[in-house]
């Protein structure tokens, strides 16, 4: 079993490739859900729904996010009753919503809607939410809000400084079902290239996760989201410094810390390999930017090289 930690898009971006390489079947996914919201009375999960969407080959190609062939006549019709529509949820993609809601109401846990939703869309990977339980990422901007990740990031555009990340329900969440089992007894442990702080950072709080992440037998080989400095798409340029991390391939890695046995940056950032060598650091520089399915599944090869190579060496052990 091939596990990997994710976010959203970068993630999806990942895991396309890895499937080339690997049998879905053998590939689990910890996924996280400090993103999720509620609107207009439906659970949403954006990240596990990212990651599906990609994976059965419907998601946007534009956007990166969402349904393909979209239409959005319900959220035209809902602002017709006042209704706020800064999320934009579409036509297609709100089936999904109303389907996990449903079976929520009904009982069921979202492990098992996940695995219902993945199932009706042909995605055989094995996705699990990092927990069952309700968690939230929030954010704290310097004039003093606290405010849910997606009105942050969504509603304000991200605009707001923000000089604190924090997991609320974390203290009372326990990881879902089989998750525990998927980091201690991967052959390797995979972190995609998704935000260190509210995609990997969220997964790491949910009580359990760090310290499993910390024993496992498994290598753990990361790749860097950052590249020459910059985010890919998204907001971990804003959020790194909060936490006092640099903005940077290095810095990333140094923010990991002891989690990590391999790391992968990009050829942009070749220098980063020696400084993080000398940080005891094992680096090694490949194409990573994904745009190209072929060089996502040349990346996760080199993951899995890497990992069954630090293997063989007795590393992760
Ligand atoms: P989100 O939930 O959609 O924000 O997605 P993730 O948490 O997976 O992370 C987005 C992160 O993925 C950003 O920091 C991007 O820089 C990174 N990312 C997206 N695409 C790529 C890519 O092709 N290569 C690399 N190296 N990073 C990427
Ligand atoms: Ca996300």
């Amino acid at each position: 079993m091939i596990t990997v930690l994710a976010g959203g898009v970068g993630a999806a971006r990942f895991l396309r490739g890895l499937v080339r390489c690997v049998p879905p079947e053998e590939v689990t996914v910890v996924v996280n859900v400090g993103d999720d919201l509620e609107r207009h009375g439906l659970r949403v999960c954006p990240d596990l729904d990212t990651i599906t969407y990609w994976l059965a080959g419907l998601v946007d190609p534009d956007r990166q996010w969402g349904r393909a062939d979209e239409r959005h006549t319900v959220a035209e019709e809902l602002r017709r009753f006042g209704h706020d529509t800064w999320f934009t949820l579409g036509d297609r993609d709100l089936a999904t919503h109303l389907h996990r809601t449903m079976r929520l109401h009904q009982g069921a846990t979202l492990s098992e809607v996940t695995a219902e939703v993945a199932a009706a869309f042909g995605v055989t990977v094995r996705l699990l939410p990092v927990t069952d339980d309700e968690v939230a990422t929030r954010i704290t901007t310097d004039d003093g809000r606290d405010l849910h990740f997606q009105e942050y990031w969504v509603r304000e555009r991200g605009e707001p400084n923000v000089t604190a990340v924090r997991l609320a329900g974390a203290d009372r969440a326990r990881p879902a079902p089989g998750v525990l089992e998927a980091v201690l007894d991967a052959e390797a442990l995979l972190l995609a290239p998704s935000n260190p702080v509210v995609s990997i950072g969220t997964i790491l709080a949910v009580p359990g996760l760090r310290d499993a992440v910390a024993r496992t037998a498994a290598p753990v080989v990361g790749v860097s989201p950052i590249i020459s400095g910059s985010v890919v798409r998204g907001m971990a340029d804003r959020l790194l410094p909060a936490l006092g991390a640099e903005v940077s391939a290095s810095g990333v890695a140094e923010h990991y810390g002891e989690l990590l046995d391999a790391w992968i940056v990009d050829d942009a950032d070749a220098e980063a390999v020696e400084h993080l060598a000398g940080r005891g650091v094992t680096a090694l520089a490949a194409p990573t930017l994904m745009d190209d399915p072929l060089v996502a599944a040349e990346l996760a090869r080199l993951c899995l090289d890497t990992a069954a190579d630090l293997r063989r060496r007795g590393v992760g052990a």
